[in-house]
């Protein structure tokens, strides 16, 4: 019969869809928490470089040789989050200023926070 062909073929793609859409959210989900466990890494970072900068300036203590690995390990972090927030932006159809972080339309030209160019 047509007719119920017709619904199991609609209940098949209702499913599909459903299960779709659950593996959108987890994959979401996911990449958010990633993006957050590397931005909280990188406060306890810039904490820890403050506090040393600071007992430098006012103690003047040395903490030359740390400052300069906590500085390496920044710098990773760092392109490491940039990445974060383009793989998390691309799950959402949108795309990561490389410059600031902003999520951005996917066709936007210039970043709608800093302005920076996004598209060539
Ligand atoms: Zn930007």
């Amino acid at each position: 019969m047509a007719i119920i062909d017709d619904v199991v073929r609609k209940t098949q793609q209702a499913g599909k869809f459903v299960a779709d859409k659950a593996t959108d959210v987890y994959d979401l989900t996911k990449a958010s928490y990633a993006l957050a466990s590397l931005e909280n890494k990188m406060d306890a970072l810039m904490k820890q470089i403050g506090t040393l900068t600071f007992e430098e300036k006012t103690d003047g203590a040395a903490h030359e040789e740390e400052l300069a690995a906590l500085f390496e390990s920044a710098k990773v972090l760092r392109e490491e989050i940039i990445e974060a927030r383009m793989k998390k932006a691309a799950l959402k159809n949108e795309i990561a200023c490389p410059e600031c972080g902003k999520s951005n339309d996917k066709d936007a030209a210039f970043c709608s926070s800093c302005g920076k160019k996004l598209k060539d």
